[in-house]
């Protein structure tokens, strides 16, 4: 594979790239991507849904108001039955999933189902009173749709098959009850056009928020990204060397940290030209990305000609592999170095510092190790690797030169 092609992987294999190219017309994502997508999309609509059912609750109260000023005294009991016993608890219930701790999770796994028992109750309260007479609680069937598909905080095809349950349920009362065939067929045919409607801005309202959420998801991948080599930037890596120590902290397993350097690259760069000397950092780099394939194994461009790898919970065979694997790599890139004291091609220096990370040790201290390993392998005569294992709290600092910044 050549360095460009490489660079090319190291870029795309972001996710949400990966998807927005694949593309995704049945409104899903791949695993990690979805799960990710809806746990967003929960938490950012969960208190306007909230206010939604709320609102919805209000909305039954006002029907039932309506109810006892249209229809007779006769058939009230059944219908204050259902909207007081099933339509007001069932949005109840809604309201108190949605304050639920984990209201992500149980929200998505019982509205769906209740949504749908909701309609269904509606359909019984509006069959109820247009036997008595009243077809203007039709309305509320509709209303109820319209609800299901924007304002519950349903994804497109939980919506869909929760309405498709309601507008059956509608033609099954419609054809057992005793109601004018025409009638029924007539709101049926109403209900079916304001579903393909409703369903059809439905669709497209998803495919529109999916596809900000990839976009919002590259630009923050992007934004983490080195332009030049493709890799993790500096602000990237301390971030994820936080969040790693902690939990390696936590799990009470091992981290390794390689900060990866060229040697001699200021005459290189002299030498060559700063543009081959890009060009020499992003085929590096590239070789560094093969040199640890491991799914959490994480590779940053630490600042000019410096790379950082780390390694979470390494074996010791693992992290000797890596480290002879990099300079294999980087040795197979053949890259000429014109003015090296050490080799006719470009070469790395390493240092590797390999903690078990404990409260009195800091990420600062670990990668103070490592430098001063990356230093130790400089003055051993470059093309190397140094390890350090000792524990950075009895460092003598003292000792540790700082090289020139870069
Ligand atoms: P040593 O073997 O001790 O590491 O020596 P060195 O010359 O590699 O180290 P030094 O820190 O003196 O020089 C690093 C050079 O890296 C200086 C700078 O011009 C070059 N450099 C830093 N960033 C870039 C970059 O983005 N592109 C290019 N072409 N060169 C860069
Ligand atoms: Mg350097
Ligand atoms: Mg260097």
């Amino acid at each position: 594979m050549n360095p460009d092609e490489t660079q090319r992987l190291i870029i795309d294999e972001s996710a949400a790239a990966r998807q927005l190219r694949a593309g995704f017309p049945w409104l899903r994502f791949e695993k990690d991507l979805e799960q990710e997508f809806r746990r967003e999309q929960m938490r950012s609509r969960l208190s306007q849904v909230r206010s939604n059912l709320y609102l919805a609750g209000v909305i039954v109260v006002a029907f039932a108001l309506l109810n006892t000023l249209v229809i007779g005294a006769t058939i009230h009991s059944a219908i204050y039955w259902l909207q007081f016993g099933l339509v007001l608890p069932a949005i109840g219930l809604l309201i108190a999933l949605t304050r639920h701790h984990a209201a992500h999770k149980v929200y998505q796994r019982y509205a769906p189902v209740t949504v749908a028992f909701i309609g269904v109750a509606v359909v019984l309260v509006e069959s109820r009173a247009a036997l008595a007479g009243v077809q203007i609680l039709f309305v509320g069937v509709l209303l109820c749709s319209v609800y299901v598909y924007y304002l519950v905080g349903l994804l497109f095809y939980e919506a869909l098959r929760a309405n498709v349950i309601i507008w059956c349920s509608y033609l099954a009362v419609g054809i057992v009850s005793a109601l004018p065939e025409a009638a029924v067929l007539y709101n049926t045919l109403v209900l079916l056009i304001a579903n393909v409607v409703g369903a059809t801005v439905a669709y497209s309202f998803e495919l529109e928020i999916r596809t900000h959420f990839l976009e919002q998801r590259m630009l923050a991948e992007t934004a983490a990204r080195d332009g030049l080599t493709g890799l993790y930037n500096r602000r990237r890596f301390d971030e994820h060397l936080e969040t790693v120590w902690q939990l390696a902290q936590r799990e009470g397993v091992t981290l390794a940290l390689l900060l990866v350097d060229i040697d001699f690259f200021k005459r290189f760069n002299d030498r060559h030209g700063h543009q081959a000397g890009d060009e020499c950092l992003k085929a590096v780099a590239a070789a560094l990305t093969r040199s640890a394939r491991r799914p959490l194994d994480f590779t940053a461009r630490y600042g000019g000609e410096e790379f950082a790898m780390i390694l979470y919970d390494p074996s010791r065979q693992y992290l000797q592999d890596v480290a002879s694997q990099i300079h294999a790599n980087v040795a197979g890139l053949g890259i000429p170095h014109g003015d090296s004291d050490i080799a006719r091609a470009v070469t790395v220096s390493i240092g590797v510092a390999y903690v078990a990370p404990t409260l009195e040790r800091s990420t600062a201290g670990f990668v103070q190790l490592a430098d001063e390993a990356l230093y130790g392998a400089k003055g051993e005569g470059r093309n190397r690797s140094v390890f350090s294992e000792t524990a950075y709290a009895d460092l003598e600092t003292g000792s540790f030169k700082p090289r020139a910044a870069v």
